[in-house]
C-alpha cells in the first residue's frame, strides 16, 4: 500500500513508518519540522530507540520510505493517510489539539482522492467528529476522505519493537470500505502468519477490536488512566512500607503472582511522568469535566502522584541536611525512564528545577539524555561522566531506571562525593551493600 504518515518525523510517526516499510509498504513521512526531514533523509534518528538506525539505513536504500515537508505531495494517491502529530498538554490540562486541527485543515485543501485517514494521535472524544467536519467543509473535487481512529501503544524505549508485537489493534469507525482496508493493512499481524513467510519478527494472530470512532478514542486514554493508577497504587502501598517498616518488593512479589493483578507498572518510583501517562490522565479529566462530570478516582490518582514528586523532595532535602543553601545535588537519569532520550515532561527534569528553586547547585547525568536536558533546562549543568556528575554532591539522586547505574563504582561516588547521601528514586541499588559502603540510603518504599 501506499501510505503516508503526517507527523512523520515525531516518536510514533518515524516509528509507525519505518514499520510499515519493512513490511513492504511504501510510506511517505510528512513533516513540518524542516531540520528533522532533513535528517530522516540523511539516515539520522533524532531519538534512540533501539533498532530505529538500522531500519530506518534499510528503508531509504530500498526506496521504501520517503521524508517530506510538502503535505501535498506526500499524500497524493495514498491509501491510508496516518495522522501522528502531538497532542500536548494545554492550558488546565486539556489537550492541545493545534496540530491535528492544522492538519485536518491542510488535509482538507489538497487530498484529492479517495482515501482513509486514520488518526494514531492521542486525541479525545469528538475531535473526530470536529475534524471530520473540517476534512468535509473544504473538501476537493474528487476527493472521498474516510476516518477512522487507530490509537498507538508503543512504549518508548522498545517503540520499534512494539510496532512489531502489538498486543492488540484498535480501529474506530469508518465506512465499510474503510475497515476492509484497515483489515488489509494490518492483516499481517491479525492473520495466523502461515500464508506469508515473513523474515521479519513479528507477532501474528493480535487481536482486531473494531469499535465506534467514539470508543477507540477512550480506549487509549483509559489505558494510560488504567497504568497511571496502578503506579499511583503502588506508590501508595510503598508509601505505607516506610511507614511501617515494610519492603514494598517483597509486598508486590506477593500480589503479582495473582493472575488477576500481575506485576506489570507496579513498580515504585518518582511518580509518573513522561510524554503520555500525566497528559493523558490530565486531559481525559479535562474532557470528563466538559461533558458534566468529576472524575474523582482519576483525580485522585493524579493528586497521588504529586505526592510521590513532593516525597522525593522531601527525601533529597532530608539528605542534605534540611536545605540546600548552595549545596551541589547530582542526578543520575535525565530521561523519564531508560531506553529513551525523550525529557519531555520527564519529572527528573521537574525535580532539578525545584531543586534549584530552593538554592541547590544541580548537576545531571544521562547515558544519552544530556543534549535534550540541557535544551530544556540551560540552567543545570551537565557531565557525560557520572563520577564527575556526583563531585562534591552532598546528595545523589538517583531517578531514571538505567541499569547501568547498578554496575557503577559507588566506593568511587562515595568519594568523589562531599557526603555519602544516595535517594534511590527506583529502588535500582541493594541497600545493604550502600549502607556498608557508608551511605545514608533512601529508596522507596523499603
Ligand atoms: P512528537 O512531538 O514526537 O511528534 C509529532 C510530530 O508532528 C513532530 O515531528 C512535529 O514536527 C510534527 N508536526 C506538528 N505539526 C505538524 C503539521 N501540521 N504537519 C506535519 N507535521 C507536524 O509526538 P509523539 O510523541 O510522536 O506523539 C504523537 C501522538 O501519539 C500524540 O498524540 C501522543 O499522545 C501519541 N502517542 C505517543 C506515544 C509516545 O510514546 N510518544 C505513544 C502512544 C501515543
Amino acid at each position: 500500500m501506499r501510505l503516508t504518515i503526517v507527523g512523520g518525523c515525531g516518536y510514533v510517526g518515524v516509528i509507525t513508518g519505518l514499520g510499515f516499510a519493512e513490511l513492504g509498504h511504501d510510506v511517505v513521512g510528512v513533516d513540518a519540522d524542516e531540520a528533522k526531514v532533513e535528517a530522516y533523509t540523511k539516515g539520522k534518528p533524532l531519538i534512540f530507540e533501539p533498532g530505529l538506525e538500522e531500519a530506518l539505513r534499510r528503508a531509504l536504500d530500498q526506496g521504501r520510505i520517503k521524508f517530506t515537508t510538502d503535505l501535498e505531495a506526500g499524500s497524493r494517491d495514498a491509501d491510508v493517510v496516518f495522522v501522528a502529530v502531538g497532542s500536548p498538554a494545554g492550558r488546565g490540562g486539556t489537550a492541545d489539539l493545534s496540530q491535528i486541527e492544522a492538519v485536518a485543515l491542510g488535509l482538507s485543501q489538497v487530498v484529492g482522492h479517495r482515501t482513509v485517514i486514520a488518526i494514531k494521535s492521542t486525541v479525545p472524544v469528538g475531535t473526530a467528529d470536529r475534524m471530520r467536519k473540517v476534512l468535509e467543509s473544504g473538501r476537493r473535487a474528487g476527493a472521498s476522505v474516510d476516518l477512522v481512529v487507530n490509537p498507538e501503544f508503543l512504549q518508548e524505549g522498545r517503540g520499534y519493537h512494539d510496532f512489531f508485537h502489538p498486543t492488540r489493534i484498535v480501529v474506530g469507525g469508518g465506512t465499510d470500505w474503510a475497515r476492509a482496508t484497515m483489515r488489509r493493512l494490518y492483516d499481517p499481524f491479525t492473520g495466523s502468519g502461515e500464508a506469508e513467510a515473513s523474515a521479519v519478527d513479528m507477532a501474528h494472530g493480535v487481536p482486531l477490536i473494531e469499535t465506534s470512532i467514539t470508543d477507540a478514542q477512550i480506549v487509549k486514554y483509559a489505558s494510560n488512566a488504567f497504568l497511571a493508577t496502578r503506579l499511583s497504587f503502588v506508590n501508595e502501598i510503598a508509601a505505607i512500607c516506610e511507614r511501617v517498616g515494610g519492603d514494598v518488593a517483597a509486598v508486590v512479589e506477593g500480589l503479582g503472582h495473582d493472575p488477576r493483578i500481575g506485576k506489570m507498572y507496579l513498580q515504585p518510583g518518582i511518580g509518573f511522568g513522561g510524554p503520555c501517562l500525566e497528559k493523558d490522565l490530565r486531559a481525559l479529566i479535562e474532557s470528563s469535566r466538559q461533558y458534566d462530570y468529576t472524575p474523582s478516582f482519576l483525580e485522585a490518582v493524579l493528586e497521588r502522584n504529586q505526592l510521590q514528586v513532593d516525597s522525593v523532595l522531601e527525601k533529597a532535602r532530608r539528605l542534605a541536611g534540611g536545605r540546600f543553601d548552595g549545596k551541589r545535588v547530582a542526578v543520575f537519569g535525565l530521561a523519564f525512564k531508560s531506553g529513551t532520550n525523550d525529557v519531555r515532561t520527564s519529572l527528573s527534569m521537574r525535580i532539578m528545577q525545584s531543586l534549584m528553586r530552593e538554592g541547590a547547585v544541580v548537576c545531571g547525568h544521562d547515558p544519552v539524555a544530556i543534549a535534550e536536558a540541557c535544551e530544556m533546562l540551560p540552567d543545570a549543568s551537565y557531565e557525560s561522566d557520572p563520577y564527575e556528575a556526583a563531585r562534591d554532591a552532598s546528595a545523589l539522586l538517583v531517578l531514571t531506571d538505567w541499569p547501568e547505574y547498578r554496575e557503577l563504582d559507588y566506593e568511587r561516588i562515595g568519594n568523589a562525593m562531599q557526603g555519602r547521601n544516595i535517594f534511590d528514586g527506583r529502588n535500582l541499588l541493594n541497600p545493604a551493600e550502600m549502607v556498608r559502603l557508608g551511605f545514608t540510603y533512601l529508596g522507596v518504599g523499603r
